[in-house]
């Protein structure tokens, strides 16, 4: 009977490993088709100041696809960095977001900045920063008003590559902002290192900090990040207990489900809206 079972748990595992297999061919297949941009579409996640204003706005990408429905940019991101496909990938996501920038800063004029995620392999690229300035001379950008979020797990390639990137893309105006802090296993002296000017802690990070309630250790990392000139994001705030706490420890600009989920245009218009009418405490007026 037990090795019967056994037999059955083993079959069943390897059907598993089979399906996934399947779904990994299926989503690399679709990246690498002709049509595949036109399953693309963008979300706004606001980011708010300590008074939960709109002061940023983080485009997240979405794949619909046709025949497998909704898959989510943490599945298919990786498959295209592993198969070599997420430059397109970016340049896609970055073309149309310089395209309908200036209309975004025209309308809400209180947003400073808009960020943009990029794969942490671009900074090993010998030709993405030609491109993106290539990009911005078409569309004739203000490029400081564009945030490149780029996770940690760039601190593994070639590191010489990987400052040169950095300070070239910053030299050419654009703000650099490091995503996922918390997660890896860069050591905070390293990644202070790194030319940014802004670092989000990882959500990860924020419930640990929050869990753990070792508020005076957080506090020394907020303000040495903000010694070293960098504006402190907390990302993944899903609780007004959180929103609190992280504003008590410094952090300048806020993001998460709390204040905001990843909107389509029309719902970013209703969003903006209704926080225009935010109290001085922060609570939604009705
Ligand atoms: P990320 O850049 O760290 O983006 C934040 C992710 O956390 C988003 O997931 C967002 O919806 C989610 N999030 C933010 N606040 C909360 C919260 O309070 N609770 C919960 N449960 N989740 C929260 P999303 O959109 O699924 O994106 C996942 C990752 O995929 C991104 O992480 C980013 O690394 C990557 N990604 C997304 N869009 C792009 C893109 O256009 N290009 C590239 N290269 N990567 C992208
Ligand atoms: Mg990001
Ligand atoms: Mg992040
Ligand atoms: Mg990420």
């Amino acid at each position: 009977q037990a090795k019967k079972s056994g037999k059955n748990r083993v079959a069943k595992y390897s059907e598993t490993l089979a399906r996934q297999h399947r779904r990994m061919q299926n989503i690399e297949l679709a990246i690498k088709s002709p049509g595949f941009e036109e399953e693309l579409s963008l979300r706004y996640m606001p980011i708010v100041d300590r008074s939960r204003k709109l002061r940023s706005i983080e485009v997240l990408l979405r794949w619909e696809s046709k025949t497998m429905g909704n898959v989510p940019p943490d599945e298919f991101i990786p498959l295209a960095e592993s198969i070599g496909a997420f430059s397109k990938i970016d340049l896609w996501v970055i073309e149309q977001v310089f395209k309908g920038g200036a209309a975004l800063r025209e309308r809400y004029p209180m947003v400073k900045y808009v960020s943009i995620n990029i794969s942490s392999a671009e900074l090993n690229s010998m030709t993405f920063v030609d491109e993106l300035a290539s990009l911005a001379e078409r569309y004739r950008v203000d490029k400081g008003f564009f945030v490149l979020e780029v996770t940690e797990t760039f601190a593994t390639g070639n590191q010489e590559q990987v400052h040169e990137n950095l300070s070239r893309i910053r030299g050419l105006g654009f703000r650099i902002a490091i995503d996922d802090f918390g997660t890896g296993y860069t050591s905070v002296m390293q990644m202070l290192n790194y030319p940014a000017d802004a670092i989000k802690f990882d959500r990860s990070l924020i419930k640990r900090i929050s869990q753990q309630k070792n508020i005076a250790t957080a506090r020394a990392l907020v303000e040495l990040c903000k010694l070293q000139g960098l504006l402190v994001v907390a990302e993944g705030i899903e609780s007004a207990e959180q929103r609190n706490l992280f504003n008590e420890l410094g952090c300048s600009y806020q993001q998460g489900y709390f204040h905001g989920l990843p909107l389509s245009f029309a719902e970013l218009d209703d969003w903006v809206q209704e926080h225009e009418n935010l109290s001085e405490a922060g609570n939604l007026v009705e």
